[in-house]
Formats: structure tokens, sequence, C-alpha cells
């Protein structure tokens, strides 16, 4: 669904990654693991469209990134950031409904079926009842759940989060990384979502791409948790982390 191909990402002289190559399905739910600055919102621009590829490739659905034009680029890939819309007087379901402007006619009227599928991703989300409430009258943990539902009314088969669980409490944090898996498996998304979250990484997501400077690992969780390479990119001098336990130790 979703492959990397030789890919080379950076800035200037600065690379970031060097020849990766990886491959994520539908129905598999993907965290991208790196410590600050190792390239985990490039590499999702990248495959959203947004960044500048050095070299190689990035495949979505069997078609190259960049051979596909934006409208249809909008109908594979679907984005959501931490970014919140805090917009008084727009309605949760307008926000959802900005996920149907790659199907809707070219003044942008909603059809029924267009209608139909806003309560239903609103619906997927737990959100239902929400949709005509204002987008500043909501939690963080609820906004970041109609982005999500604003993602899935767009009907792609990938989508992208670049740390949704940022600005969320620990049981708000699992409750969206267990939505985003109910998703994954359920609606079969390729889902890859960015996270600091170690332990929800490794407790509820198929697999984990860890960007190892200059270098991304994607292995199966358990394989991952096994593998040493969280454990060696996630210490300093202050603490150390055991994946395989999820335990934090500080050090004397
Ligand atoms: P974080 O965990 O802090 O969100 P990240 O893994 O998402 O970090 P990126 O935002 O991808 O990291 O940035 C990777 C590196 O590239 C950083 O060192 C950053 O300073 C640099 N960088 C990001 N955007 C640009 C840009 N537009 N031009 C030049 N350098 C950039
Ligand atoms: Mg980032």
């Amino acid at each position: 669904m979703l492959e990397l191909e030789h890919l080379t990402l950076g800035y200037g002289e600065r690379i970031l990654l060097d020849n990766v190559s990886a491959r994520f399905s539908a129905g598999q739910l993907v965290a991208l693991l790196g410590r600050n600055g190792s390239g985990k919102s490039t590499l999702l621009r990248a495959v959203s469209g947004l960044g500048r590829i050095l070299k190689g490739s990035i495949r979505l659905a069997g078609r190259e990134l960049q051979t596909l034009p934006p409208d249809k680029l909008a109908t594979i890939v679907a984005t959501v950031t931490t970014e919140r819309v805090r917009i008084a007087n727009l309605y949760c379901e307008d926000v959802v409904a900005l996920g149907r402007a790659p199907y809707t006619n070219w003044i942008g009227r909603m059809q029924a079926e267009d209608a139909r599928i806003v309560a239903r991703s609103l619906g997927l989300v737990g959100m239902g009842s929400f949709a005509r409430k204002t987008m500043d009258q909501m939690s963080d943990g609820e906004c970041q759940r109609v982005m999500i539902a604003r993602a899935l009314a767009q009907d792609t088969p990938i989508i992208l989060l670049d740390e949704p669980t940022a600005f969320l409490d620990l049981p708000n944090r699992y409750e969206l990384g267990a939505l985003l898996r109910r998703l994954a498996h359920d609606e079969q998304k390729c889902i890859l979502f960015s996270t600091h979250d170690l332990d929800i990484a490794l407790t509820l997501c198929d697999a984990i791409a860890l960007i190892d400077t200059p270098h991304l690992h994607v292995l199966p969780t358990a394989e991952m948790a096994r593998s040493g390479h969280i454990e060696r990119l996630f210490r300093n001098d202050s603490v150390s982390f055991d994946a395989t336990t999820g335990t934090v130790r500080l050090k004397q």
C-alpha cells in the first residue's frame, strides 16, 4: 500500500534518511518512532506529497507519488497534524465535510452520499453526537477525534498522523491509539503515525518504524521490542528504557 524505495530525504547537505526501503500494508497500524529532529515529520510530509525527495521514490497504492496530480493524491493519502482547528461557529460536521473536498463538485456542493459519509466518519470516532457542536467548545481529545473523522471522510486507503497523541492525557492517548488500531483493522486502512509514546507504540501497533539516523528499521512490534534498537536510541546519561517490559529507569 505504501512503499519507500531507496528513499533519501534531507535538507541541503544534511541527510536525515539515506537510501531507505520499507513497505506498509493495508490493515496495519504502524508507529513511527525516532528522537526529536530525526526526521519523522519530514518523512510524513514527503509521503503526503509536501516534501522534497532527494533520491528514490515513494509508491502509494501502486502509483509513484511524483506522477500523481494533487486531486488524485487527495483520494489516496489523508494527513492529520497537531494543528488545532478552533474556529468559533464552525460545526464539527463542517470540519469533517472538508474531507469530502476531493469528491464534491466544482461548487463544493455536498451530495446525500457525502453527508452520509460525514455522519459515518463522526460515528466511527465516537463523535456522532457532536456533529452540531462548534469547534471552540471541545477538548483537545475531542478536536483530535474530529480531525481523524475528517481524514476518514476523505476515504483514502492511507492515513498519516503527526503526533496525534500530543496534548492528550494518558487515558485519552490510549483511547486514541486504540481507535487508530480499530480503524486500521476494521476499515483496512494503512495508518502510519509519529509518536513519542513508546508504550503506546509497543502495546497497540502492528509494526514499528524506527528512525536510526540515517537508517529506518521497520519490524513487527514484538520483534522490534526484542531487537535492542529502542533501548539504544532512547537512552542517555539520565534514563534508560526497557522495550520488553516498557519500563523507564533513572540512572544514579
Ligand atoms: P520532533 O520529534 O521534534 O517532531 P522530527 O523527527 O519530526 O522531530 P523533523 O521535524 O522532521 O523532525 O526535522 C528533522 C530535522 O530537519 C531537524 O533537525 C529540523 O531542524 C530539520 N528541518 C525541518 N524542517 C526543515 C526545513 N524546512 N529546512 C531545513 N531544515 C529543516
Ligand atoms: Mg515532528
